[in-house]
């Protein structure tokens, strides 16, 4: 087949983008304008010397602290939201209901009864149902790790409390806990199914911190519902020493909890109205919930500060996109997607140049990835040009944006693009009391709100359109919460 040198280059610099090499393409009539380029540049400039993102983190977890969706503390997280957006100058803030069905937390407490009496640091993963007033007292059945219980033909597990050793490894992406989370979520329903009275997992995390990590977990229709909690890593290592004397584990656990409530949380969103094509959105989010167990600085305050901020550099700047830029803080990420899935629903039928998520704490960007139709591949390569000076090196075209903005991809067929973040220390404090704003260092902030501001005003000036995807839309993008 023929190509023309160009389409050659074209390929050559799409090659070159999944290798990781620079190669620049010709200007032509697909390059950005001049004037765009220079304004990403100051843009960039200005996003290092921003102290917002960090302001407004202090501002949540401050004035408002845990916010599980659904509580008095979401909703106020939602008015502080609406009210910061306001404050700040976007146009069309608005909050959006999203019914959902919250859970409550209540006491809850375990302690090894035989062979050798210990309390045992825990708590109870999110959509627990609770035990029985008195507890649940029975033996141990240990297992490594998720595969070994899924491999259980036997009946070892029946009438016991099932414990899952399931270790999470320390990486820099979010790959380590994406391996490890499918023991946090399929722990009960895989218990369950082998007449388990209870679940324990190690905690999904990577510390040594003798504090419990808390997520969603799942039941499912047809197959009884128990309750479920993850242990501190140190009493996982506890109950694993003690496996060595050959004698019977026993467990007593105790929980209180209460799920199915009723409840409304909001998108809050906020934009920068389109001045040429106000109907196409560049979409960068966040979500606004939090766990309970922490104030959520990492999760998500950070990326509610980081979005938030790089949107507002362009206000500052003067400057007006030619799509419109909006602003998404999602309700309830960690307990079901409800937000997300709203979103998804209600707005199906607009174009969306992208979208992406900054849900990874606040670790360096390292890398910047895309999932956008071909044909768009020059313009990534304008942009990844443009985050290179900020220490940010091209990946792939098979980006995973955060949770919200992968459901988005996966349900809509709307192509992402995603920050990399450097996520080593994430999951020691995810999801536990330790979540709090010390974790965060301004500095590495700083670089996120350059980089998110960059790539939404390259992304809302560019002459290529990034979707329609083909056909055979993205499968991938496993959603975290
Ligand atoms: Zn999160």
């Amino acid at each position: 087949m023929h190509t023309t040198p160009s389409r050659r280059r074209i390929a050559l610099a799409a090659a070159g983008l999944m290798l990781g090499l620079s190669i620049s393409l010709p200007l032509s009539a697909q390059s950005f304008e001049a004037k765009d380029l220079v304004a990403a540049e100051a843009l960039r400039e200005a996003g290092l010397k921003s102290g917002l993102a960090y302001e407004l983190v202090d501002s949540l977890v401050t004035e408002i602290g845990p916010r599980p969706a659904g509580s008095l503390n979401d909703q106020r997280a939602v008015d502080w939201a609406v009210a910061q957006l306001q404050r700040l100058g976007f146009a069309n803030v608005r909050a959006e209901a999203v019914p959902l069905r919250a859970w409550k937390r209540g006491d809850a407490h375990a302690h090894v009864t035989a062979p050798f009496p210990q309390p045992l640091v825990m708590t109870a993963l999110g959509n627990s149902v609770a035990t029985p007033k008195e507890g649940i007292h029975a033996e141990i059945a240990y297992y490594a790790d998720l595969d070994a219980l899924k491999a259980d033909a036997s009946d070892r597990a029946h009438g016991r409390i099932v414990f899952i050793d399931q270790k999470t490894e320390r990486t820099r992406d979010a790959r380590g806990y994406g391996r490890a989370v499918a023991a946090r979520i399929q722990a009960p329903l895989e218990a369950a199914k082998r007449g388990a009275l209870a679940v324990a997992i190690r905690s999904i995390g990577t510390d040594r911190d003798r504090l419990a990590h808390t997520g969603a977990t799942r039941y499912a229709e047809g197959v009884t519902r128990i309750p479920a909690v993850a242990v501190s890593v140190p009493d996982a290592d506890l109950i694993a020493r003690m496996t060595r004397y050959g004698q019977p584990i026993k467990m007593h656990l105790a929980l209180q909890a209460e799920g199915g409530i009723a409840a409304v949380s909001h998108n809050v969103i906020a934009e920068i109205p389109g001045s040429e094509r106000p109907e196409e959105i560049v979409m960068i989010g966040a979500h606004l919930d939090s766990w309970d167990l922490g104030p959520g600085a990492l999760d998500d305050g950070a990326g509610v500060g980081i979005v938030t901020a790089a949107a507002r550099l362009m206000l500052e700047a003067g400057l007006r996109p030619r799509r419109t830029v909006r602003v998404v803080l999602f309700a309830n990420e960690e307990n079901g997607f409800d937000g997300a899935n709203a979103y998804a629903e209600k707005y199906k039928s607009q174009v969306h140049q992208f979208v992406g998520e900054s849900d990874l704490g606040a670790g360096l960007v390292y890398r910047f990835q895309s999932r956008v139709r071909a044909e768009a591949l020059p313009a990534i390569q304008r942009i990844a040009e443009a985050l290179a000076p900020l220490g940010i090196a091209p990946g792939s075209n098979e980006a995973t944006p955060g949770p919200d903005a992968a459901l988005l991809m996966r349900r809509n067929a709307w192509p992402a693009l995603e920050l990399s973040q450097d996520g080593s220390d994430y999951f020691d404090w995810h999801h536990t009391p330790n979540d709090t704003l010390d974790k965060i260092d301004p500095a590495k902030l700083r670089q996120n709100v350059a980089a998110w501001a960059v790539m939404a005003w390259l992304a809302a000036q560019s002459p290529l359109a990034f979707g329609p995807m083909p056909a055979a839309a993205p499968a991938a993008g496993a959603a975290r919460p």
